[in-house]
């Protein structure tokens, strides 16, 4: 009978997002007492007990000991398995790609690093990624409950096809049906300023319950990760966030997007160390113009303030267009300190309207590690959790 089924289906529904909520509150309490679950998700003691008796018994939960609560309360102390709940993180840049096992607390657990010598588009940059990530996994013995990928290029997410911008423009990938058949579990892309923007929403030490957080992401290009309310904000494509592409100068430079006068012709690090590679004494890695911007070098420190006021005017834009209640910024640029980001700061003032300003909380993100890279457990889980019962089956 259709009604039956619609109420099976109604119940079904319901027990799943049940068991999403009260994974989600265990990943904020760590260790904590069914009876603490119960009064924080409004579930009565019973549902809660046949919930986390299921997560026990796939081994997804695991029992702590004895808890001492109020009045001298006894409870059994539970809190959720990180041996179980781990996914495999790939991330990859132009230049290199990282493997590791995050669990969902953000904690990595083993990581390798390889570099890419060849440009992205040539295929067996991939072909050389999945068969190193399977190698990982049997190296490791881990078995990850899904596989998250961070790319460099938007993600189209109803047709499946990463983008990468190359000298002849923009070029689709698919690959996730190719990863997903290998490696036997299931895969889920994202673009890496989505990564990292879901990466502080679940492990910053910034984290809002609900509003506007925006993670900018800095590197060989410029982009923006947008959370609202913990969910990415992707726009009609998937492709929302390129902020590098936005035109700070509709006379200046041809880009290779075919746009003028592009955000990351100005500021990102391709851009600085082009500019410092002029100088009369001239600088030809990051890490050394690190070094003299630190050390006052003077010429150094025009450049990277020029980069700054440039970036600046990119977060300005950022903040008419989202009003975020946060702004991260990721990345490289986090080397050169407090008085880049005050420089930052000071044109951001500059350029808008005061009511724009005054919430913007703009700063470096305090993750000890790459927030593109932890975010990938943000992401994989959050998508996991939408159908939880999954993890239970795993
Ligand atoms: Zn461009």
């Amino acid at each position: 009978m259709p009604t039956l089924q619609n109420g099976e289906k109604k119940l079904k529904d319901l027990r799943e997002s049940n068991i999403a909520l009260v994974i989600n509150l265990m990943r904020k309490f760590g260790i904590c007492s069914r009876a603490e679950l119960s009064k924080a998700s409004g579930l009565v003691q019973s549902t809660i007990t046949s919930i986390i008796d299921s997560l026990i018994k796939a081994g997804i939960v695991i029992e702590t000991g004895s808890l001492v609560g109020g009045r001298g309360r006894r409870s059994i102390g539970i809190r959720l398995n990180t041996e179980k709940l781990i996914v495999l993180g790939i991330r990859v840049t132009r230049s290199s790609y990282t493997l590791a096992i995050i669990d969902i607390f953000g904690e990595l657990k083993n990581l390798e690093k390889h570099s890419i010598t060849k440009d992205l588009e040539d295929p067996s940059v991939f072909e050389r990624i999945l068969e190193d990530a399977s190698t990982f996994l049997l190296k490791n013995d881990q078995k990850p409950v899904g596989v998250g990928m961070a790319l460099p290029g938007p993600y189209l997410i109803n047709e499946d096809t990463s983008l990468f911008l190359t000298n002849q423009g923009w070029k689709s990938f698919t690959f996730t049906k190719k990863f997903e058949s290998r490696l036997h579990l299931p895969v889920f892309v994202e673009q890496d300023s989505n990564v990292g923007a879901m990466g502080e929403w679940w492990f910053g030490n910034s984290e809002i319950g609900q509003g506007t957080k925006v993670f900018v992401s800095t590197g060989d290009g410029v982009g923006a990760g947008i959370v609202v309310d913990g969910k990415i904000q992707r726009g009609a494509l998937g492709a929302a966030g390129e902020i590098g592409h936005m035109s700070i100068n509709f006379e200046g430079p041809q880009c290779q997007c075919g746009n003028k006068g592009c955000l990351e012709l100005y500021c990102s690090e391709k851009a600085i160390l082009k500019a410092a590679k002029c100088l009369s004494k001239p600088i030809l890695n990051f890490e050394s113009l690190v070094t003299e911007y630190r050390a006052g070098n003077s010429a150094v420190t025009e450049i990277v303030n020029r980069a700054a006021e440039m970036f600046g005017i990119g977060i300005a834009n950022i903040a008419y267009l989202f009003n975020p209640g946060v702004v991260v910024v990721g990345g490289s640029y986090k080397k050169l300190g407090d008085s880049f980001l005050d420089q930052v700061n000071r044109t951001v003032r500059r350029h808008i309207y005061p009511l724009f300003y005054q919430n913007i909380g703009l700063q470096f993100s305090a993750l000890e590690h790459d927030s593109c890279l932890i975010g990938i457990a943000a992401v994989v889980f959050d998508r996991l959790l939408k159908k939880p019962s999954f993890l239970l089956d795993h």
